[in-house]
């Protein structure tokens, strides 16, 4: 919601929240969505506008008040020939299949504007318009009504007399919530080595509106150490909101676990927080769709929607299962429930996803209303990785195939095309993989023609989708999206796969050109972790601003807590492999005999893991060997943790840069050791070949962003979960010999001591 508490006490709506909270009734019904790319929207507006006689305004800002309720927003067009004020909507399908709440929504919209517009011009009657132009064809349906100043006016006062109370209670939280965050305290007694220095560094990035990149160490208390001091600084600097992101359901957990350390021991402090979990995960009835006629929880949804609303926000702290107890108590949808409660809550933990993605949908609310929020991201050496993914889009021609066949007759002449014109790239191509200048525009719009056809056809034969077919559909429409957006951070590659035609990928190298409008939109964006070096290849291919503060803090350990070892007689390169198998049995068992106990061992690969792992079986049975397997389960993830008890002695074999090499706490006896068999260093193949040639023209620096950085990173994470406390004492093999270059080693935290 668009909802700023101002010195004033006034209370800031955007014109479309306003109509979504008190116009929208009835059934959820995502049927008429998903609606057409943001670039159709944008071309879209711009066609209807180009369309208008001279003197036609588009976009015309409006803001009017009722009461505490300043109500503003930007009307798409008004005539002043015609004195008719138009709000466009673009859609694809049949426009009679919309649902009605749709349309009575948009109504409600126009007149909301038609009453601003009337009163800031001194008009005393108006035509509206709700202008749908159709993507497919490029015609506009016009519904127009007439209406006097005096009604729309009255029609607006209806409104927001029905916001009020609400808006009231919203700003009377927000004002208790702001006078406790100011006379917060830290939860704990003290704060934990190096932790005090990370909260300043947030805080005065924070207050100074600037990014922030911090490497912490493990064990400082980053969690606490970065949301406590995002909260203090929320009422200086009238943040609505703080938005906690993790790669991960662990981080996600202790960022909930910081927030209900801080709600206890401020008992007074009236803080919202929500969970939001991923729609597959949340859904209660996972066999449906989301509209009203298939599931009984979007059945009324929007009529239930006020009962539920209130009771989670008494409940106060929304994680999945409390949120879960809500929705059921009302009967609604927890997942589009959680939605909801994002525009009421005050601080979000959620996967990166909901704010870096390409539809992220808080990063998409936090625009619309205008939020001032502050943004955590955790264990953010992730990130890179992560954003590639979100802007990357594969298609598979196996999927097409199997889609021709059981194609519905609507569909099928669409999908013949694409395969046509997909069976014309890469015709020449020689050898299983090439990289192409450009994504051919026969190819891109035979896969749009396509995509339209299937929107039409979903609007039209709702129960008709099949799981390929929407697959299909859901991995086109990205492709589209992506391929209008393609330039030099991106790669487009095509891949034969034998027997199965040829794969596409637009493949995203450099997300920054991406993420660095969300890192803009926020106030302050803070990203830590543990592994954050080199400094330069983050904020480089993460688009971060150019005045971003960083910070590295201190370890909170010695370097006698950690004994470095460096066994550069080994060389693990690939060729090398087998050679290299009897010297690293020997290093398990000369370390194991000098110090039975817990230890890790990382390797490149499975296979390689599992020759080792032969070798030492045979040669030395007193060690217990625990191994990692391919595709391990969470219940077989956790077994193997379990192994590594206080008392416990063994050898975990795992692969590095898999579920044991990050993110996994042993601490004390658990784990005293680890060896680690690579540098890291991602495969050599054609792909990450020509992801060094582009990250060479892009940074000048194609090796060491491609393989070295991203590597290194990996091992000093694994080498990570050794020393988790001050108590710890351990010991790390770095085998390799190319651990001894001075380029490798400088990437080693500082606070090591290599022997
Ligand atoms: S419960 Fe599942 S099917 Fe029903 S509306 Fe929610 S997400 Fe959709």
């Amino acid at each position: 919601m668009g909802a700023m508490a101002t010195a004033a006490a006034q209370y800031v709506v955007a014109v479309r929240a306003l109509c979504e909270f008190t116009a929208k009734q009835g059934d959820l019904d995502l049927r008429f969505t998903p609606s057409p790319t943001a670039q159709e929207g944008i071309t879209g507006h711009a066609v209807v506008a180009s369309r208008r006689s001279p003197g036609y305004e588009a976009e015309v800002s409006l803001s009017g008040s009722f009461g505490p309720l300043l109500v503003r927003g930007r009307a798409d067009g008004y005539d002043p020939r015609l004195n008719r004020l138009e709000e466009v909507k673009t859609y694809r399908g049949d426009l009679g299949r919309m649902p009605d709440n749709h349309r009575h929504l948009h109504w409600a919209q126009v007149r909301i504007y038609g009453h601003l517009l009337c009163q800031s011009r001194g008009l005393d009657e108006l035509q509206l318009a709700l202008v749908y132009y159709d993507i497919g064809s490029q015609k506009e349906t016009l519904l127009t009504e007439h209406l006097t100043a005096d009604l729309l006016r009255q029609f607006f006062e209806d409104h927001c007399r029905r916001f009020l109370a609400w808006a009231e209670q919203e700003m009377a939280h927000r004002a208790a919530r702001d006078l406790q965050l100011t006379a917060l305290q830290f939860p704990h007694a003290d704060f934990r080595p190096g932790q005090r220095v990370m909260a300043e560094a947030v805080y005065k990035s924070a207050v100074s509106g600037r990014c922030l990149l911090a490497q912490a160490p493990t064990g400082i208390g980053k969690t606490i150490g970065s949301l406590f001091p995002m909260l203090k600084a929320s009422p200086g600097q009238a943040l609505d909101k703080i938005f906690f992101l993790a790669a991960k359901t662990s981080g996600r957990a202790l960022a909930l676990e910081a927030v209900t350390r801080i709600r206890h021991s401020a008992p007074a402090l009236p803080l919202r927080v929500l969970e939001l979990v991923a729609r597959d995960k949340a859904c209660e009835h996972p066999d449906k769709a989301c509209h009203g006629e298939s599931c009984p929880l979007a059945q009324g949804f929007y009529d239930r929607l006020p009962q539920a609303r209130s009771a989670a926000i008494d409940a106060g702290a929304l994680d999945r299962e409390s949120l879960r107890r809500v929705a059921a108590e009302h009967r609604v949808c927890p997942y589009y429930l959680s939605q909801e409660m994002a525009s009421w809550s005050d601080v979000i933990v959620g996967d990166y996803n909901y704010y870096f993605d390409i539809s992220a949908m808080l990063y998409g609310m936090a625009s619309v209303n205008q939020w001032r929020v502050g943004v955590l991201v955790d264990e953010a050496h992730n990130m890179i990785d992560r954003a590639r993914k979100m802007y990357s889009a594969e298609m598979e021609y196996g999927q097409l195939k199997a889609l021709r066949r059981n194609a519905p007759p609507a569909l099928k002449r669409g999908l013949d095309r694409v395969s046509k014109q997909w069976n014309s790239l890469g015709k020449e191509q020689e050898g299983d993989y090439l990289h192409y200048a450009e994504i051919p525009d026969a190819f891109v719009s035979a896969l749009l023609q396509a995509v339209a056809d299937i929107t039409e056809y979903m609007v039209e034969h709702p129960a008709a989708m099949d799981s390929h077919l929407q697959q299909f559909y859901f991995d086109a429409l990205h492709f589209t999206r992506m391929a209008e957006l393609f330039g030099p951070h991106s790669l487009f590659d095509i891949t034969r796969q034998s027997g199965q035609g040829t794969t596409l990928c637009i493949r995203n190298i450099v997300p920054a050109p991406f993420l660095a409008p969300r890192f803009a939109a926020a106030r302050s964006t803070v990203m830590f972790s543990a592994t954050l070096s080199p400094w330069h290849f983050y904020s480089d291919t993460l688009g971060i601003p150019a005045d971003t503060a960083w910070i590295d803090v201190p370890s909170p350990f010695t370097a006698d807590q950690l004994q470095v070892q460096l066994a550069t007689g080994i060389s693990t390169r690939f060729q090398h492999r087998e050679r290299s198998l009897a010297p690293i049995v020997d290093l398990i068992a000369h370390q194991y005999r000098q110090q039975a106990g817990n230890y890790l061992m990382f390797f490149s690969s499975y296979d390689y893991l599992e020759k080792v792992a032969t070798l030492c079986a045979a040669q030395h049975p007193e060690i217990p060997l625990w191994l990692q397997a391919r595709r391990m389960d969470e219940r077989e993830r956790e077994d193997f943790l379990a192994r590594f008890t206080e008392s416990s002695q063994g050898v975990g074999f795992a692969v590095l840069g898999g579920a044991f090499a990050e993110g996994i706490d042993l601490p004390g006896a658990r784990l005293i050791g680890a060896f680690i068999a690579t540098l890291g260093l991602p495969q050599i193949n054609p792909v990450n070949e020509q992801i060094m040639r582009r990250m060479g023209e892009t940074f000048g620096n194609g090796y060491d962003y491609t393989y070295l950085y991203p590597g290194m990173q990996k091992v000093v994470q694994a080498a990570g979960r050794v020393i988790r406390t001050q108590q710890d004492r351990g010991v790390v093999y770095l085998i390799d010999d190319r651990f001894a270059r001075p380029e490798v080693r400088q990437l080693l935290p500082a606070w090591w001591h290599v022997a």
